[in-house]
């Protein structure tokens, strides 16, 4: 018999429930298949402390939610796309990008995305379904465990030799519409694979009832607004979920967010030529920003195929830091990664498997045709 989604799978049970499945086994069991899994960071299969039978007990009660499709590389390998497929077929991904000293892996909340930001290939694709707990932590534990991830030179530097590791949810989805999920993993990368909550981002378009449930939560992750327009005018446009969380509104969220967390919330704006890149649109941001002590990350827009405008160039960007600058607010340009396989930023859209088939034969073909 074939898993459903409903099924839980490994990743999904807590601690406590394991313990229940467990119940009859030695009292050092569970420690040790959690601390396998979760601290080691290891696959159920080879947690060879474990009797084998109970290993394949376990395995088989509760299956893993992922499955590994492909994996891309970028960047002379510091950047890697993981695609996976759900068991109802639903894809979502994942990115890993190795820094000298840290890695950061950007993971999805979602399979697709119903905020519909314009520019942004997920919101073009349109939303599928919300990501089990498990299906979240699967996607950090299986990109950790890949042999590329503890093997090769730029990414080992990071994650599997025990540097810093920064989660970051900036893939597919909005987290804050799948809060209870998100955050249930947020406390498992903490709590039990030892996470620094610093070292964790939830990035949010400004849904608001997430901004007030994080304010008043445990853990002091890091909060990241996808701002992109500081008029509301414009930021209908982009972002249209502004129509139901306005630009006021959203300040007011933050101030109070800030009041409860005492922590530095962060902006991201892509730079769009022509659209939000002028002088004037960062002497708004900087109104909007600097009386919430935000930091900014400009990023260059990825073109994606549904929207017709163009990244800013490099000269307005720097220009657009300086004029940030000049009224007070820290930017910081966000280099672009893994670009050349779609896994920058707001490029994530495993819409479905045969586009990226099709996608494969026509790329063949075509270097065919360029041999002939
Ligand atoms: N829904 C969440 C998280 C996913 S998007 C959010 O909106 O924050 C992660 C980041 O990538 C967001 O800042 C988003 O605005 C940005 N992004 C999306 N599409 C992009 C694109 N085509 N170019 C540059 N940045 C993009």
């Amino acid at each position: 018999m074939t898993a459903s989604v409903a099924d839980p799978s490994l990743a999904d049970l807590t601690r406590a429930e394991l313990g229940e499945l467990l119940d009859g086994e030695p009292s050092y069991r569970l420690d040790q298949v959690w601390d396998g899994l979760y601290r080691q960071r290891r696959p159920l299969a080879e947690l060879t402390n474990v009797p084998k039978g109970l290993r394949q007990a376990v395995g088989e009660l509760l299956p893993p939610a992922l499955k590994l499709v492909r994996a891309q590389t970028a960047d002379r390998g510091k950047t890697r796309k993981y695609l996976w497929s759900l068991r109802d077929g639903h894809l979502v991904e994942t990115v890993l990008m190795g820094y000298r000293n840290r890695t950061t892996l950007c993971i999805s909340s979602q399979a697709g995305c119903a905020m519909a930001c314009s520019f942004c290939a997920s919101g073009q694709v349109g939303f599928d379904r919300n990501l089990s707990v498990g299906e979240i932590v699967e996607q950090v534990l299986g990109t950790l465990q890949q042999p590329s991830t503890s093997h090769s030179g730029a990414i080992n530097s990071g994650a599997a030799r025990g540097g810093a590791m920064n989660i970051v949810f900036m893939g597919m989805g909005e987290p804050f519409a799948n809060y209870d999920a998100v955050w249930a993993a947020v406390e498992r990368f903490h709590g039990d694979m030892g996470i620094g909550a610093r070292h964790i981002t939830v990035s949010t378009v400004g849904v608001i009832p997430g901004i007030v449930r994080l304010a008043a939560a445990s853990l002091p992750v890091n909060l990241a607004v996808s701002l992109h327009a500081a008029n509301d005018r414009l930021r209908n446009r982009i972002a249209p979920i502004n129509r139901t969380y306005p630009l006021r509104d959203l300040a007011s969220a933050l101030a109070d967010y800030r009041r409860a967390k005492r922590r530095r919330i962060s902006f991201e704006w892509a730079m769009i030529d022509g659209v939000n890149d002028r002088d004037h649109d960062a002497a708004e941001l900087a109104a909007y920003a600097r009386p919430l002590a935000a930091h900014v990350n400009l990023i260059p827009l990825n073109p994606t195929p549904g929207y017709g405008h163009a990244p800013s160039p490099s000269g307005r960007i720097e220009q657009f830091a300086s004029e940030l600058g000049s009224h007070g607010v820290n930017a910081t340009v966000r280099v672009n990664r893994g670009t050349s396989i779609d896994a920058a930023c707001g490029q994530l859209r495993a819409d479905k498997l045969v586009t990226i088939q099709r996608g494969a034969r026509a790329r063949r073909g075509a270097r065919a045709q360029r041999e002939r």
